[in-house]
């Protein structure tokens, strides 16, 4: 409690001053947008849940509604009709879902590719405007794709 360094509390304090800047501060908001944070990789309902004792479905439900609304958190579809969540960079800018990601179809997580962002979407035709873009790079992260 007293480990002023602790990586864990410094996501919690950020994830609050991220909720703080769009609405209330609440205990269940704060765990589940520093637990994203903390992620490596992006995390389904079904994982949050899990590793979030003491929230219940239907309030992770709101939340994570409530964190996407805002911008905090983006959905990434996933090819098996699951949704995956993870916390937005740079969030509390308007700063949208503009990057592309990476899906491994070694271990099955899907990675924010925050350094890459879709060109295409800045070369269309005149008249259209690109608000998001959705691109899924399909193959091996680095961890999968080490040679045995
Ligand atoms: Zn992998
Ligand atoms: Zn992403």
């Amino acid at each position: 409690m007293s480990q002023r360094s602790d990586p864990e509390d410094d996501l919690l304090a950020m994830a609050e001053r991220h909720i703080r800047a769009y609405g209330r501060v609440t205990p269940a908001r704060v765990r589940v947008l520093g637990l994203l944070l903390a992620a490596e990789s992006a995390l389904t309902h079904a994982e949050l849940e899990a590793r979030l004792a003491g929230v219940d479905r239907v309030t992770l439900y709101r939340v994570l509604e409530w964190l996407v609304q805002h911008g905090l958190v983006h959905r990434i579809a996933g090819d098996e009709r699951v949704w995956r969540f993870s916390a937005t960079p740079g969030a509390g800018v308007q700063h949208g879902h503009e990057h592309a990601h990476f899906h491994c179809e070694g271990c099955g997580r899907t990675y924010c590719l925050d350094a890459l962002r879709p060109v295409f979407a800045l070369s269309l035709p005149a008249g259209f405007r690109c608000r998001a873009a959705e691109l899924t790079l399909y193959g091996q992260c680095p961890r999968c794709n080490q040679p045995a």
